[in-house]
């Protein structure tokens, strides 16, 4: 086992990593930014090195400054979490040089998913469905051809995208030149990678993920899906598992793809295959996530299994203590993200300090979360300020605890998602899980040809 962790992250993912180890015996060391000397994940490291001022270029994606901190401390191990350097192949390869466990995938399996235009080519040599889509493309006269073959809309995406930037959906042939454009600039600056390539754009389909766990010795297993489809600028708010859209049939076909597709790169750790799933319940890879997802905590609930706690066994060398068979996935969890933002303005982030701080509690509710009474948000960092988690036997009775939980709820001082999530969570919409992509869209215009 590791003598000592070091969190190469912030916030309530530093929080959680923090807890695995506690759990498992391990001594912590956080690293923290200027901006984030009072954070929470500070006080409950077992020491803290401060690694540079607020901007992430000079703290959090600092290499150097982690690399240092991790010599400097002692730390054999780095946990990165999302984000940040958790899916930086080069950043796992230079820990493994100074002798440092990235706790995570190879940096072969890394750079095979983390570009996805590569990652589209390996599933489709391993019979996973794809969207209909281009390899990297050269010019906008590429995208053209496609378009013509598969109609519009297409999407044009970064090769190197994530978190909901480097997409432009394109509807005809005007718009195609200056979003191919936009894309390539915003790949560019974001990624520094100005490949793209194009995909079919699905109208309104539901986002569906497969956890999967895979250990050094081949052994491959999944944990089912997650169902993510309340999004707002392509980025989630609510997330459950199981989806309400998926039966045993389904369920059984995607996680034995992604099993397939983890096991052609031999996948090490806790991973992520995000699919698409159309009306007519046809379904398609979308790309792998490399890393922890901000919602493992839905899949945890329903499976009583810690996948923080089984990264770093797995990164130690341990075999899975389970087999397929041995998972089973019991009743239902939804997930809010807490977010210090404005509903009503589009979802502005609205930072400041929080001057009441109330969580809830009581059975099959959880709360992950970095913030506490007087805590002063950062400006720099992005706006989630925690996660709230209900269990239920049903999905409607994890829903009810929800409505519950976030009625509990106080933050004050900052505007969050609170009062929004409180609304959708009693929505007819939601409540009948018939929903896509388009829901917060569509939720809206509900709501304003009511009010009217
Ligand atoms: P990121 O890596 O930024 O999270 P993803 O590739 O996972 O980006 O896509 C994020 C979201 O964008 C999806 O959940 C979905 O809502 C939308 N999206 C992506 N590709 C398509 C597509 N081909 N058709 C329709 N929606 C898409």
């Amino acid at each position: 086992m590791f003598k000592k962790v070091l969190i190469a992250n912030r916030g309530e993912i530093a929080v959680r990593i923090i807890r695995a180890c506690r759990e498992l015996g391990l001594p912590t060391v956080a690293v923290y930014s200027q901006a984030d000397a009072n954070s929470l994940h500070v006080r409950l490291a077992t020491e803290a090195y401060c690694i540079g001022p607020a901007q992430s270029a000079q703290s959090y994606l600092s290499i150097p400054a982690i690399i240092s901190a991790a010599m400097a401390a002692g730390a054999d191990a780095i946990h990165p979490g999302y984000g940040f350097m958790a899916e930086r192949a080069d950043f796992a390869q230079l820990c493994a040089q100074h002798g440092i466990k990235f706790i995570g995938p190879s940096p072969e399996a890394m750079k095979k998913m983390g570009d996805k235009a590569t990652a589209r080519k390996t599933m489709i040599e391993n019979n996973v469905p794809v969207t209909p889509g281009t390899d990297l493309v050269e010019t906008v006269d590429d995208v053209r051809e496609f378009a013509k073959k598969a109609g519009y809309p297409v999407i044009i995406k970064a090769t190197a995208g994530g978190g909901g930037k480097g997409m432009r959906i394109v509807r005809n042939n005007a718009e195609l030149e200056s979003n191919m454009n936009m894309c390539r600039q915003e790949a560019q600056n974001s990624f520094g990678n100005p490949g793209v390539y194009a995909e079919k754009y699905l109208e309104n389909p539901r986002h569906i993920e497969v956890q999967i766990l895979g250990d050094r010795y081949g052994n491959v297993v999944h944990l089912g899906e997650r169902d993510c489809s309340i999004q707002r600028r392509h980025q989630k708010l609510i997330e459950e598992a199981p989806s309400p859209a998926i039966d045993e049939k389904t369920r059984f076909e995607m996680g034995a793809a992604a099993v397939r597709a983890a096991k052609a790169i031999n996948y090490e750790g806790a991973g992520t295959c995000e699919f698409l799933l159309d009306h007519d319940g046809k379904w398609y890879f979308m790309e792998m996530n490399t890393r922890i997802q901000v919602e493992h905590c839905v899949t945890e609930m329903i499976s009583n299994i810690d996948l923080v706690r089984e990264q770093i066994l797995i990164a130690a060398g341990e075999k899975l203590d389970f087999a397929q068979n041995d998972i089973i996935l019991r009743g239902h969890a939804i997930e809010c993200r807490i977010n210090a933002e404005n509903p009503e303005k589009d979802f502005m982030p609205n930072p400041g300090t929080i001057t009441g701080y109330v969580t809830p509690g009581g059975f099959g509710v959880r709360v992950d979360s970095h913030a506490y009474q007087d805590y002063a948000i950062p400006p720099y960092y992005d706006s989630m300020i925690g996660k709230l988690i209900c269990w239920g036997r049903t999905r409607n009775e994890a829903r009810r605890r929800m409505y519950r939980a976030l009625k509990e709820y106080v933050v004050m001082g900052v505007e969050t998602t609170i009062p929004f999530h409180q609304e959708i969570v009693e929505d007819e919409v939601f409540i009948s899980g018939n929903f896509n992509t388009g829901f917060i869209e569509d939720y809206y215009k509900r709501k304003n040809s009511k009010q009217g």
